[in-house]
């Protein structure tokens, strides 16, 4: 059976960090859990409000993770896809 595997968390500036885990029946590689999509992975908004991103469509080029604890939304490109490249567009925001 498939479990919940917490797999660490990316910063967002001023605004906590996302939580991320990754459902999978065995310990996931880093590795692997970094090119895991972003829409089959589970993020939760920290240490704020334990909230969940919800993904909604905003444009043909962007969407957005909305949290539904607080409300915080985050606006991403459509080339977004991966825990890696969601890494990799706040690690040049920060
Ligand atoms: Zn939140």
């Amino acid at each position: 059976m498939a479990r919940m595997w917490r797999m660490g968390n990316i910063p967002v500036k001023d605004e906590g960090v996302i939580n991320v885990l990754v459902e999978s029946p065995i310990d996931p590689n880093e590795h692997l859990v970094e090119l895991n999509e972003i829409v089959k992975s589970t993020l939760y908004h920290d240490p704020f409000c334990q909230g969940r991103f919800i993904r909604n469509k905003l444009t043909d080029d962007f969407y957005a993770l909305t949290c539904n604890g607080c409300g915080l939304r985050l606006k991403l490109p459509k080339k977004v896809v991966t825990i890696k490249d969601l890494k990799r567009h706040f690690a040049k925001k920060n």
